[in-house]
């Protein structure tokens, strides 16, 4: 089960809206309308932890089959750089479950499939 969050702070995915104007609605089910809300929504299941979301947003072909978000990883916060056609260029900051600060740059790659965008995969630019 994802942490709970209150409708109304600022949004895990560190955009300045309410988590209710921005993720919360793609957690609850709505089609994000582009790849770069989708990534955000993304980041932000994985600040709250949501397993479920994680895996309904990544193509069939390159979703791992279980993903276990309880290894004390926290994640501090997300910077899009560049968000161009099918691409989405971020680094995020992580404290691992050491204590160490990690910044995970990566550029993603996503598809629609189905009519919804979903994560394909990343590649460290
Ligand atoms: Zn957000």
């Amino acid at each position: 089960m994802p942490l709970p969050y209150p409708s109304l702070k600022p949004c895990p995915c560190g955009s300045g809206r309410s988590y209710a104007a921005c993720c919360e609605p793609a957690h609850r089910g709505a089609a994000p309308e582009t790849p770069e809300a989708l990534m955000r929504s993304r980041y932000a299941a994985y600040v709250l932890q949501d397993e479920a979301y994680l895996l309904a947003s990544w193509h069939p072909e390159t979703r791992p089959g279980t993903l276990d978000l309880s290894d004390g990883t926290r994640y501090l916060g997300l910077r899009v750089y560049r968000a161009q056609g099918d691409e989405v260029t971020f680094t995020a900051t992580l404290r691992l479950p050491d204590g160490h600060r990690a910044q995970l740059r990566e550029r993603s790659t996503f598809a629609r499939l189905d009519g919804r965008w979903v994560y394909v995969d990343g590649v460290t630019p």
